[in-house]
């Protein structure tokens, strides 16, 4: 019965991996995936996960039980508490409502469907470009999607402009996704002055916010920096959607740990969407796992514990800005034509290099250097030693 069906294409993000995996040269590198390696090349596993988990195993009172549906609550209050602060008036006031999900991924599907479900407009607005799921979990969730300009090619900076007419355009109450901090691809943030005009435009419009937030701490290297922009929006006092996944900054990629948190403007209206959002999720998987949460509520909860995460998270997120320098400065020495500030200039985990498909194909072929085909790179996929090969390839590709 199912002889009809044709090969899926692999994902255009995974596929790098797939494709990278494949290649015997030893030179190869794989700039796709947005998952941070060491110096060494190596995946990370913190010291702080690692002593968390030695906790979690040595308390022998931990039973397997299923978690409600909504998660581990010690989880979710810790979380609403990371992403708004501990000071915020939407927890002071009871009017927020956080479940444990899988992953972002997750949150923003749970989040999605919740929308789709009871809220009155059912368009989300993207930001163009976006990350590669976004499209896809919104539309299978049920809403349309449409796009706002956001990125600029002549500048590689933001469409300011752009995106403001595009947001005013909007249908009043149309829901918008935006990135918290490190915009994938591009790794063009908003100024905070920037924050704040959107921010006055959107409220005016009654635009709802969906903030994905899958980069906490990793922009900036400061969890209260890069949360900044969720929170001007949480003291005026509106509604609001968050996003949280703990996959970059705790490196918990397969635990597929984060949080969906919903601002209402009352304690008993938020007592309500957490009933209904029972309703989306438990259908869906029931509940959510349990171990990759109480490793977060160890870490979160224990002063010294949360202290050394943060030292842990800078230094990552320092890394990637050392290897942005040594990449510019690479390119620099080799006289390689054309402006590389913007690699620089841009946040996070990405630099949206500018390179088109065919240049990406011919890097890949000739050099076995694997990224997306919208020229992302990922900079946590660098060291020192893969850095003189990424600035050959392009030097090589550019001087064509
Ligand atoms: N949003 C953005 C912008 C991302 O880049 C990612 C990870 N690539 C996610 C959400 C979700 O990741 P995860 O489901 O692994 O937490």
């Amino acid at each position: 019965v199912f002889s009809h069906l044709v090969q899926a294409p692999e994902d255009p993000i995974l596929g790098v991996t797939v494709a990278y995996n494949k290649d015997p040269s030893p030179v190869k590198l794989n700039l796709g995936v947005g998952a941070y390696r060491t110096e060494e090349g190596k995946p990370l596993v913190l010291n702080v996960v690692r002593k968390a988990e030695q906790q979690l195993i040595n308390d022998r009172t931990r039973i397997k039980e299923y978690l409600p549906i909504v998660g581990l609550v010690e989880f979710n209050k810790l979380s609403a508490k990371l992403i708004l602060g501990a000071d915020s008036p939407a927890i002071r006031e009871n009017r927020i409502t956080t479940v444990e999900c899988l992953s972002g991924t997750g949150s923003l599907r749970v989040g999605g469907e919740f929308l789709a479900k009871h809220y009155h407009q059912k368009t989300i607005y993207i930001t163009q470009p976006t990350w590669g799921n976004h499209p896809k979990i919104f539309t299978l969730a049920g809403l349309t999607v449409k796009t706002y300009r956001y990125y600029d090619p002549a500048t590689r900076g933001l469409n300011f402009q752009g995106l403001l007419e595009d947001l005013g355009a909007a249908a009043p109450g149309s829901i918008v996704l935006l990135h918290a901090c490190a915009h994938n691809p591009t790794g063009v943030d908003p100024t905070i002055q920037q924050w704040e005009q959107i921010r006055k435009l959107m409220r005016s419009k009654g635009l709802m916010p969906f903030f994905d937030s899958a980069y906490q701490g990793f922009a900036s290297g400061s969890l209260d920096t890069d949360a900044k922009p969720i929170r001007m929006f949480v003291a005026d006092g509106g509604e609001c959607l968050v996003a949280q996944s703990y996959a970059k900054n705790m490196g918990l990629y397969g635990e597929r740990v984060g949080a969906l948190s919903i601002v209402c403007k009352s304690a008993d209206v938020a007592g309500r969407v957490e009933s209904q959002l029972k309703l989306v999720i438990r259908p869906m998987y029931s509940s959510p796992p349990i171990h990759g949460a109480s490793i977060v509520a160890v870490i979160l909860r224990d002063k010294n514990l949360f202290n050394e995460w943060t030292l842990e998270l800078k230094a990552m997120a320092d890394r990637i800005i050392s290897m942005r320098k040594q990449l510019f400065e690479a390119l620099r020495t080799r006289g390689t034509p054309g402006d590389w500030s913007h690699i620089i200039k841009q946040i996070g985990m990405f630099t949206f290099t500018g390179l088109n498909p065919a240049q990406v194909s011919f890097m890949t072929k000739e050099y076995h250097i694997y990224m997306t085909s919208d020229g992302r790179i990922s900079m946590a996929g660098l060291s020192s030693k893969t850095v003189p090969h990424l600035a050959d390839a392009i030097h090589a590709v550019v001087t064509k």
